[in-house]
C-alpha cells in the first residue's frame, strides 16, 4: 500500500499555460520563471518542458544548477550579483544579470565585460529594488557600449483596479532612452492584466503553474491548467465516538459517534498547518472536510460523507479539481507559497514529458 504523499506535475498542463501566455502576449519574448525550484515543480523538468527564449531565476545559485544540468538557453539572474567574483561567476555562466544599485552597474562598467547583456532594474514604485529612473537614464548614457535593457517589476498587478500599475508601465516606458532598448516588464497579473506590461520580454511565473495571480479568482477562469497535483493516501480509519477529541490540542471534538480519515500528509510536506476545519481535501471525487490540528506527517478528515472510504484510498490536496487558490484561501496565503512550499520528501512524478527535451 502507499502511505506517502507525491505530486504529480503534468508537463501537458505546462506547456498550455505557456500557449496561453503567447496568446496573450503575441509580440513578447518569454523569460519563464522558474525561481525557487520553478515554485516547487522541479526547475530542471519545467526547464525541458517548455519553449521559450529563456528562463528567470532569482539567485546565481539557481542558474548554475541549470547550467549544470545541460541548459544553454538565457538565464535572467532577476536578484541582482553583489560582488566581482559573482558578477565573474555570471558572465562565465552567461548569465544576464539584473543590476539594481550603483555599485551593481559600477563593476559592469569596470569589468568591461561587453559581451553581457545586463538588465537595468529600475524602481517605478515598488519601492523594493531598482534605481531611481533618472539614475538609469545616466546609466544608460554611460554603458551605451554594453547590451542593456530596462526591467521593472510591479507591486500591485494582482489588483486589476489599481491605477498604479499602468503608472509604473509608463515611468519605465517614458525614461530617455528606453525606447532604444529592450524592455522586460510584466509578470503574471501584468501579463493578463495591462496591455503595457506586455513588453519586449516578460516574466511569466505563476500563470505558467496554472494559477491565477488575480486576488479571488483561479487558474481556471484565466483557461490556465493547473500543473500539480499532490497526493496521499488513506493510512487509517477510526470509528470515534460522541465527545471523543482529535488529534494535537484536541482541537476537534467529535459532535456523534463517526468515522474519521488519517491521510498521510502534514506539514513537513508543505500542506499548511493553518489550514483550518472544514478546508476541503478530495476523496472518492468528493470535497471532505478537514478536522482537528494538522501535524507534521498526518492530518484527519471528517469521513461521515464517504462511507466507501477505505485503506488506501488516495486523496487529492490540490489539483486540477481542488484549485490550490481555494486551500490557500483557506490558510490564509496565497498559492504561491503552497506550490513554493512543498518539501524534498515529496517526490515529484513527472507526466505527459514532451518526447524530445527542449535543451
Ligand atoms: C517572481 C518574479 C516574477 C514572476 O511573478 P509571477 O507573479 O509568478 O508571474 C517576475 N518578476 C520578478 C522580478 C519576480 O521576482
Amino acid at each position: 500500500m502507499i502511505s506517502a504523499p507525491w505530486a504529480t506535475i503534468d508537463h501537458a498542463a505546462l506547456r498550455h499555460n505557456l500557449k496561453r501566455v503567447r496568446e496573450v502576449a503575441p509580440g513578447s519574448r518569454i523569460w519563464a520563471v522558474i525561481k525557487a525550484n520553478a515554485y516547487g515543480h522541479g526547475a530542471v523538468e519545467v526547464a525541458r518542458a517548455l519553449m521559450v527564449e529563456g528562463f528567470a531565476v532569482a539567485r546565481l545559485d539557481e542558474a548554475q544548477r541549470l547550467r549544470v544540468a545541460g541548459e544553454r538557453r538565457p538565464l535572467l539572474v532577476m536578484g541582482g550579483v553583489y560582488s566581482a567574483a559573482a558578477l565573474a561567476q555570471a558572465a562565465e555562466l552567461g548569465c544576464e544579470p539584473a543590476l539594481h544599485d550603483a555599485a551593481q552597474v559600477h563593476r559592469v562598467k569596470q569589468a568591461g565585460a561587453r559581451s553581457l547583456r545586463v538588465w537595468l532594474k529600475v524602481n517605478t514604485g515598488m519601492n523594493r529594488l531598482g534605481l531611481a529612473p533618472e539614475e538609469a537614464a545616466r546609466w544608460l548614457v554611460r554603458l551605451r557600449d554594453h547590451p542593456v535593457g530596462l526591467m521593472t517589476h510591479l507591486a500591485n498587478a494582482d489588483d486589476p483596479a489599481d491605477p498604479l500599475t499602468e503608472i509604473q508601465c509608463q515611468r519605465l516606458r517614458a525614461l530617455p532612452g528606453a525606447d532604444a532598448c529592450p524592455l522586460n516588464i510584466g509578470n503574471s497579473a501584468g501579463i493578463l492584466g495591462c496591455a503595457a506590461a506586455r513588453s519586449d520580454w516578460v516574466r511569466p511565473g505563476i500563470m505558467l503553474y496554472g494559477v491565477s495571480p488575480f486576488l479571488g479568482e483561479t487558474g481556471v477562469q484565466r483557461s490556465l491548467r493547473s500543473v500539480m497535483t499532490l497526493r496521499a493516501p488513506l493510512i487509517a480509519i477510526n470509528q470515534c465516538q460522541s465527545g471523543d477529541r482529535i488529534g494535537y490540542g484536541g482541537s476537534y471534538i467529535c459532535p456523534e459517534a463517526m468515522p474519521i480519515g488519517v491521510i498521510g500528509i502534514g506539514y513537513g510536506d508543505g500542506y499548511p498547518r493553518h489550514a483550518p476545519d472544514g478546508t476541503p481535501v478530495l476523496l472518492g471525487g468528493r470535497r471532505v472536510p478537514l478536522i482537528g490540528r494538522v501535524s507534521m506527517d498526518m492530518l484527519t478528515l471528517d469521513l461521515r460523507s464517504v462511507p466507501t472510504a477505505h485503506l488506501g484510498q488516495v486523496a487529492v490536496l490540490w489539483g486540477q479539481d481542488l484549485p490550490v487558490e481555494e486551500i490557500a484561501a483557506a490558510a490564509g496565503t496565497i498559492g504561491y507559497e503552497l506550490l513554493t512550499g512543498v518539501t524534498a520528501r515529496v517526490p515529484r512524478e513527472h507526466i505527459n514529458r514532451s518526447p524530445t527535451p527542449l535543451n
